[in-house]
Formats: structure tokens, sequence, C-alpha cells
């Protein structure tokens, strides 16, 4: 039933007879699909030898042929061990070191399963990933060696691309496995990941050699442990010649007498976004958290009164918070609000219907300092929706606004003419600390003013996104030029300001 083609079988018999398992047997004789992989290892095993014996007098080893070939004596075996003492706990592969064997069984699929249900995810299907030690590539390549030398004997070639990889045989046998305990399949691209970590301190120096032969493949590099990554390791493997890892890595590879460790199972779920507008009504509330030199300026914060709510519903470990602009401190945030846009890492929960987004919204909305609208979750690439054309997008603003001068109704009325006002502004000093020093060139589309008393007026300005409203009114020291105060001829300043609107059509309004 196996069909083990002809040239490959000398392969198959030289590897079964020094310390590989039937799994990888397959692998490096080149068998690329999944059926037989799949059979039970046992059953494998006994069908691999009977295919060789079909030809031949060629008998599964027995444990003391075994043993021998393990110390480097190849045997003759003789034709009167009929049948392989294969109802015994099989020797861990010198070449997987145990992956194909007890990492597929039905236990450790359990293991997998009651790790990802007390994870708590909600998902609908999920990519499985898979993190090997490197130094099995250091084995693979010693097989692949002789296995390819064992083809040349038939002037034959066996490329490595040929050989089927550890991780996709592995995905094979694991991937039915695994859906049919969660119940949902495993595909190639998901939301959802469950990713297993292997070791194996045992064999860890099996790398080690790579290092002295092909130094400049293994550089010390930050947030890694060891030098030998995979990476590293595939690169040193390629340069290096046969006969020098032959002689510093002479096959076979040393039969191991433990089997890979699990490190680790992970879960993750890909972020959600979630986007809305929010209104600020508090003059005592920054946009994120104020902190200076860890100390707490102000108690809360927009993003804090925001995400909070989020975080709990969402089940996540962090976020990330943007908004198309900011507004200060002590500045309200009327109109329709400001577009932002909340990341939310790793969430466990991610099916909201759209009555599930109002509550949210609602419970949000609990606040006396902030309301939120239009509360929705989007797709990845709507951040970059919301920060495309900011520059050219126009705020409206009214501020309330201080002359030392006593002022009459018609002195303002200049300003009410002036249109597409081009107004330089130097970076201004109470941000310097965090900015570069630039002069921008900004423009006031229009201005409304309104008289309030003679030292007082309203204005309302539209303006182009990115405007210092604030210096634009006080000049900043001359440092925003033309300002309301060098146009009125007096020293003026900014007493309240509010942002009207934020003139970006983006989240879609939704109905209330
Ligand atoms: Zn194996």
């Amino acid at each position: 039933m196996l069909l083990l083609e002809e040239r490959y079988k000398p392969v198959a018999e030289l590897l079964l007879t020094s310390g590989t398992c039937p799994r990888c047997v397959l692998r490096f004789c080149c068998i690329g699909f999944p059926a037989p992989y799949r059979l039970p290892y046992q059953e494998l095993a006994a069908e691999l030898w009977k295919s060789l014996r079909s030809d031949g007098d060629i008998s599964p080893p027995c444990k003391k042929v075994r043993l021998e070939a393990l110390d480097g004596c190849k045997s003759e075996i003789s034709g009167d061990v009929k049948d392989a003492d294969v109802s015994e706990e099989p020797q861990t592969c010198n070449v997987c070191l145990g992956i194909l064997q007890q990492h597929c069984s039905t236990e450790f699929v359990k293991k997998i399963f009651h790790k990802v249900q007390s994870a708590g995810y909600e998902f609908q299907d999920f990519v499985f990933s898979v993190s090997l030690p490197a130094q099995l590539l250091v084995r693979e390549h010693s097989t692949w060696l002789q296995a390819q030398q064992e083809m040349r004997k038939q002037d034959r070639l066996l490329e490595k691309a040929d050989v089927i990889q550890l991780k996709e045989a592995y995905k094979w046998i694991i991937h039915p496995m695994i859906s049919e305990e969660l119940g949902v399949q495993a595909v190639s691209k998901s939301f959802f990941e469950v990713g297993v970590v292997f070791c194996h301190q045992e064999t860890d120096e099996d790398c080690h050699f790579l290092a002295t032969v092909c130094k400049d493949c293994f550089k010390p590099t930050k947030n890694k442990q060891s030098i030998f990554t995979r990476m590293a390791v595939v690169k040193a493997l390629d340069k290096i010649k046969d006969s020098d890892f032959c002689l510093h890595f002479p096959w076979p590879p040393s039969s191991p007498k433990t089997t890979c460790q699990v490190v680790d199972i992970q879960c993750n779920h890909a972020s959600v976004f979630v986007a809305g507008r929010y209104n600020k009504y508090s003059r005592t509330l920054p946009q994120t958290p104020w902190v200076i030199d860890g100390e707490r300026k102000m108690e809360s914060s927009v993003e804090e009164l925001i995400t909070e709510q989020l975080m709990a519903v969402f089940k996540v470990d962090s976020f990330n918070f943007s908004s198309s602009g900011r507004e200060d401190v002590d500045v309200r945030t009327l109109g329709r609000g400001r577009p932002f846009t909340i990341e939310l890492l790793n969430p466990h929960r991610v099916q909201f219907t759209e009555q599930d987004m109002k509550d949210l919204q609602q419970k949000i909305n609990n606040s006396d300092k902030i309301k939120v609208r239009d509360l929705q979750i989007v797709s990845r690439d709507a951040v970059a929706h919301m920060k495309e054309g900011e520059e050219e997008k126009t705020k409206c603003y009214s501020a309330l606004i201080w002359t030392e001068k006593s002022i009459r109704k018609e002195d303002l009325e200049f300003l009410n003419d002036m249109k597409e006002l081009k107004i330089i502004q130097k970076t201004p000093l109470r941000v310097l600390h965090r900015r570069p020093l630039a002069a921008r060139c900004r423009i006031i589309h229009t201005m409304k003013a309104e008289y309030v008393d003679e030292h007082h007026f309203r204005l309302y300005l539209k303006t182009q996104a990115g405007t210092y409203i604030k210096e634009f009114a006080h000049g900043d020291f001359g440092r925003t030029v033309p300002n309301i105060g060098s146009m009125m001829k007096t020293t003026a300043d900014i007493l309240e300001l509010d942002v009207e609107s934020v003139d970006v059509d983006w989240p879609p309004a939704l109905e209330d």
C-alpha cells in the first residue's frame, strides 16, 4: 500500500537502520503527500519494512542490531528475525528529535487543546505555527548529505529542496488532529494563531562547530539570547563545504536519550481596530495620560476614559491610541468630535454586533467629561485612512480673546473680511522641548469676530489643520506673524479655546 519508489529504497533502508524514524524516512524519500505520514506510527514502521522486504531479505532490526548501528557498526541484518519488535516505545529519532513521534500523539494534541481552551479566545479558524530548535537543521543537513551520497551510487540526484520539510510533514500530521479537537479548520492565514515552541537541550551544542568554521555567519544580535538563530545556521550550512561538515558532524547523528521539550504553547489573536469620534467637555483633561518624571499631573485622560471600557470588554493585553490631531489639556472638543482609532492588541473577545458596540458606547458615555459617537470596529488600514491628507484638512475653532486696549465693535470688522490669510509660525515655545524648531506656513481660511465687551471678543476661525491657534492670538513673542495682537495693534491673549469641528469625514457616521 505504501508507495516507496524503488530508487529511494536504499535511502530508506540506510536511515531506518541508523536511528531515523519512519516519518523522517518518508521525508527523505520525497513522499510529497500527507496520507502516509498520518498512518499510525507502528503501522507505518511495519509498512515501510514490508516494502523493503518485498524485494529482498531485509528485516526490521531487532533491538540489538539497532544498538549496534548506534555504535557505528553497520550490521548485516539476517533474515531470520521475522517480525519487528514494533510494539515497544520507539527510540527518539536522531533527525526530528521526537517531533514526528511523541509530539504527534493524541495526548500532545489534547494538551494543545486544553491550553487553547483555557486561554478563552474567540476564533473561527486558526493558523498553527511551530518554532523548532536550530540544531534540527544540522541533523537534517547531515542526513541529506548521506541520503544524497546513497542516491549518487545510482547516478541520481537528491536536491535539498526535494526533501519534505519537517515543519510541513508535522503540519500534515497534526493539523487534522488539532482541527478535530478545536472544531475549526487549520488554515494558512488566520487572525488566530496557535504556536508551539520546542527546544532540545541535550543536542544544543550540535550547532557550535559552525561558529568556528563559519565565523562571519554568527554575529551577536540584539534581543537574541543565542547567536545560533535558525537564520544564522541556515546561512552557515549554505556556505560550509560538505567535507568540512562531515568532518565536524559525522553521520549518523547521535541518537538522543530525550525528546524535544515543549517550552511554550502560545495563543495570539491579531489586533482589532475600533474607531469613533470623541467630544471633550473638560478643561482639565489631557488627551493622553500626563506623566512627568513618573508623576501623574492629571488624574485621567481621554484615552483612558475610552480604553478602560474597551480593554475590559475585548479582553486585551494592551492598546495603541491614535487620533486626527490633538487638543491641549485646557481645550474642549465640541461639535461632532475628533476622530480616533484604537488598536486593541491580542483581544480574546472579537465578535460584537452593532448593538454590542452601541451598548459599549453607552457605557463610555457615562462619563461627564467625554462623549463618544460612531463607535465601530474597522479594518487595519483605517488608521492610515484617518491620517491620510491630515495636513490639508480644515479645523474650526472658537476662541475667547482678551485685548489690552479697549475695543469697539467696529475695530473687529476687518477680521471678518480677511480670507485665506497666510501666517508663518515658528515652533511655539511651549512645544519646543518635544518638537524640532521650524518655521511653517499655515492658512487661516476665514474668521468671524463677535464683540463681547470692551476688552473681550469671541473669534470663530476656520484654519488649516496643524495651525497653532493660541500662538496666532497672542503672537508667541513675535514667533507667529501676523497675529491677532499685531493686526489690532495691541497685546492680545486667548482665554478659552474650543475645537468646533475636525473636518475629517471618517469614521462613517452611524445612526443613533
Ligand atoms: Zn524523525
